[in-house]
């Protein structure tokens, strides 16, 4: 398609923008040079631009969109109606604070919901994204052993199960990571965590479900094992599709958790965010939390109250569902997992052929072997269908993956075609193995150079080319 610039003819002026309404007071030196260079074009081919830039992207408004550990699930339009709303929309960061009484309730009840669904007591809404989330939670962690003068302890635990950010946010909070493998069953091998934890143990990140898909049935001796050596639990809660209104991390020994708004609660994030990944913890821990008023606090991680309008998405969802929908969509989303996984593994080997939660991860390693038809051939086979592959990849302990997250929005029927479509590919690539390798063949671009793309990205255009 052509770009927006190409689209463009000198001269036909640049009226569908409103002319500046107040005084322009910019000092000289901010001034540009040469004027902005903007596309010339009238209000139908902006809108034709537009139109076919959307129809060239896939998401869970065209299809299946089974994106594992992403939960791109459908949010229900009427929450960003409640985050269009003027009283939600005109408000300033700065304006006083008794005019905005509204929005602070809208906050305080979300804390307080989001504390009673992760068992915790204390909440900020602070951090912009999961990863953001566990780098407050593991500042807070660090501040709690600093307050007590307990200094050696400098390590963080992370089961190799955990998702990517995790060793990331313990780096950058300034711990050492020791990694854990593990067991057969795809859960903490206790052995290791035991030998791990001692007198240098910060505390254990945790991903549950985690990332193969599990829920870890040793989850109580876990945290015990970490207190008893004297750190803290840390719960990756990023995902909490599985086990909202149904078990909370508070019950289960962690003492600090982050939650990701735009994986569990209704607000869309394929484009990248907003998004937000408040952080809670025990009471114990509460006076070390961004924005309380207590000299303990960690500081602010972000200016204000966070990105506020995901919030109130966040609240509409959580009210709307209520004490029975959350965990109704819950079990949905763990049924659909499952009555997936049950239909696809005669075929599609299972990483950990066992229940799981939300997702679960495939191996095609076997096929690779058999065929050379790789996990990429299979989710880019997928393309031509109308449909969005699956995570690929990832998890790192699982080789030639696939990680399905079907959601909890998804019809059975819809489910049904997704099958029909995995098991059709699979006949493909047995019959056809060369073939695989050059789909998809219906896709606006085809294999793409994913190296070059990354290390190489062209991301302006080039006026004088
Ligand atoms: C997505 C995810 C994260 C990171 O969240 P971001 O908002 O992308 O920073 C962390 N942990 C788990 C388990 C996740 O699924």
């Amino acid at each position: 398609m052509k770009l927006v610039f190409e689209r463009s003819a000198e001269g036909r002026g640049t009226r569908y923008l409103p002319e500046c309404d107040v005084p322009e007071r910019l000092p000289a030196a901010a001034l540009r040079e040469k004027p902005l260079r903007l596309p010339e074009l009238p209000e139908t081919e902006v809108d034709r631009h537009y139109t076919c830039l959307a129809g060239q992207t896939h998401g869970v408004n065209d299809g299946f969109y089974p994106l594992g550990s992403c939960t791109m699930k459908y949010n229900p339009q009427i929450n960003e109606k409640m985050a269009s709303l003027p009283g939600f929309v005109n408000i300033h960061p700065l304006q006083d604070k008794e005019s905005m009484k509204g929005c602070r309730e809208v906050t305080e009840k979300l804390e307080q919901l989001l504390c009673e669904i992760t068992g915790m007591d204390a909440m900020t809404l602070q951090p912009a994204a999961g990863a953001h989330g566990e780098f407050t939670g593991l500042l807070v962690i660090k501040a709690y052993h600093r307050s007590r003068n307990d200094t050696g302890r400098t390590k963080i635990i992370v089961p190799d199960s955990a998702h990517g950010t995790n060793p990331a946010s313990a780096a950058m909070a300034g711990f050492d990571v020791v990694s854990i493998p593990s067991d057969d069953h795809g859960c903490v091998d206790l052995d290791a965590l035991r030998e791990a934890a001692k007198e240098d143990t910060a505390g254990l990140m945790l991903t549950n479900p985690n990332t193969v898909g599990l829920f870890d049935p040793n989850i109580l001796e876990i945290t015990r094992i970490v207190h008893e050596a004297g750190g803290l639990c840390y719960y990756d809660g990023a995902n909490l599709n599985a086990i909202m209104g149904i078990a909370r991390p508070g019950d289960m020994g962690f003492d600090v958790v982050h939650v990701n708004l735009h994986k569990t609660f209704s607000t869309p994030h394929g484009g990248g965010g907003p998004g937000s990944g408040p952080s809670g913890c025990k009471s114990f821990l509460a006076p070390f939390l961004p924005g309380k008023d207590s000299p303990q606090s960690i500081g602010n991680v972000r200016s204000f109250g966070g990105n506020f309008l995901v919030e109130v998405k966040a609240l509409a969802y959580i009210l709307t569902l209520g004490r029975e929908g959350i965990p109704e969509a819950a079990r949905n989303a763990v049924l659909n997992a499952n009555y997936m996984r049950v239909k696809l593994a005669d075929i599609y080997p299972m990483a950990y052929d066992t229940i799981c939660m939300h997702e679960f991860v495939m191996s095609l390693e076997k096929l690779k072997h058999e065929t050379g038809v790789s996990a990429l051939d299979v989710a880019k086979a997928m393309l031509d269908y109308g449909i969005h592959p699956p995570t690929m990849y990832f998890p790192l302990i699982v080789h030639e993956a696939l990680m399905v997250e079907p959601t909890e929005t998804e019809t059975r029927e819809t489910l049904d075609e997704a099958i029909r479509i995995y098991r059709e590919i699979h006949e493909k690539a047995v019959k056809d193995p060369e073939g695989m390798h050059r789909l998809p063949l219906h896709t606006p671009v085809r294999r793409l150079d994913e190296v070059t793309a990354a290390r190489n990205p062209v991301i302006r255009y080039d006026f004088d080319a």
